[in-house]
């Protein structure tokens, strides 16, 4: 193989066949989005991904794709159109997705009105793609909705923020979530508060999300697999609940389990569709408000029947 070299401009056309092996620059190169490119580097892996366009010598893309397992094609030149392809270890393993996770707070949240700078900032730092099945990473940060087995989906990252911004949250609140799913909306929650209870009725997922905060450092949310319906009654009263999958009528558990001053947001299932409800506890009465028209999984009891 030919090495990259600063002062070239079309510098390595190589293919070659990998056995073992990992160059450390390169696998640097690859996990720090805007690593200014250096020279020679020989990426080695088992399977090959691309990084493009760069510019000026920095990664400005994540877009990645795998090729052939033990191979590598490599090509680069530097100057004004700087472009580069590559692969590496790390960038199979570890994309961090930053730039990618940038733009989704700013076209997508920011854009439609979200302006908590603690929800923005917890947007901006929590991983969603470790947070998705492998095969939807690429598309984490996209403006929609995501499968994450089980028939059950992650929401779209606009409504996670609106849903979270919407309960005012402040550090020492504690907060519960129904429905953890993948465990991102808690890993979101817990950058805010550092309270966090979640329940999942499906235990496949409960174990998905266990996993998913534990490997992302948000191992301090406290999960429990079981009915979300019934709340959690031994931590409460919460200062907010937050409700991810749809019953037809607000739990009245969850009702009973919300602090004086409290919040609750929760997608009820009414005639025409679903609308997300804010319920706030003054004096012992909820004041009810709807605020947006959405769509979520339904809440379901252990025998699969919708609440
Ligand atoms: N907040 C999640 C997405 C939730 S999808 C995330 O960030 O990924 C809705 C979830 O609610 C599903 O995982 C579904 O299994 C769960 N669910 C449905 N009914 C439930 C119930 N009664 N109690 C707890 N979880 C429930």
């Amino acid at each position: 193989m030919k090495r990259c070299d600063t002062m070239g401009t079309i510098l390595v056309v190589g293919s070659l066949l990998l056995t073992s092996g990992v160059s450390l620059s390169s696998l640097d190169m690859f996990s720090q989005g805007t690593h200014h490119f250096h020279r020679g580097f020989a990426p080695l892996a088992p399977a090959c991904r691309r990084l493009s366009p760069r510019e000026g010598g920095k990664v400005t893309s994540p877009h990645l794709f795998v090729c052939r397992p033990n191979a590598v094609t490599v090509r680069c030149s530097l100057g004004q159109h700087t472009h580069w392809t590559g692969c590496s270890r790390a960038a199979q393993d570890n994309p961090d997705f930053t730039e990618a996770r940038m733009n989704m707070v700013e076209t997508q949240i920011m854009a439609r009105g979200i302006v908590d700078p603690g929800v923005l900032s917890a947007m901006r730092k929590v991983e969603r793609h470790r947070f998705v099945p492998k095969q939807y990473r690429s598309l984490a940060y996209a403006d929609r909705p995501l499968p994450i087995g089980e028939g059950q989906t992650i929401s779209q990252p606009y409504i996670v923020a609106f849903m979270t911004e919407i309960l005012e949250l402040e550090r020492d609140d504690k907060v519960l979530e129904i429905g953890t799913g993948s465990g991102y909306q808690a890993a979101v929650l817990a950058e805010i508060c550092d309270a966090v209870y979640s329940i999942e009725i499906n235990a496949v997922l409960a174990e998905f999300a266990r996993k998913n905060l534990t490997l992302t450092g948000y191992s301090t949310v406290n999960l429990r697999a079981g009915d979300g319906y019934l709340g959690w009654p031994e931590q409460a009263p919460f200062d907010a609940i937050i409700v991810t999958c749809s019953p037809s009528a607000v739990p009245e558990p969850l009702q009973n389990q919300l602090a004086e001053g409290g919040r609750m947001i929760v997608p009820v299932d009414v005639s025409y569709g679903q609308e997300l409800i804010l319920l706030k506890k003054s004096e012992g009465d909820l004041v009810r408000d709807s605020v947006l028209p959405v769509r979520f999984v339904p809440m379901i009891r252990q025998n699969g029947s919708q609440y």
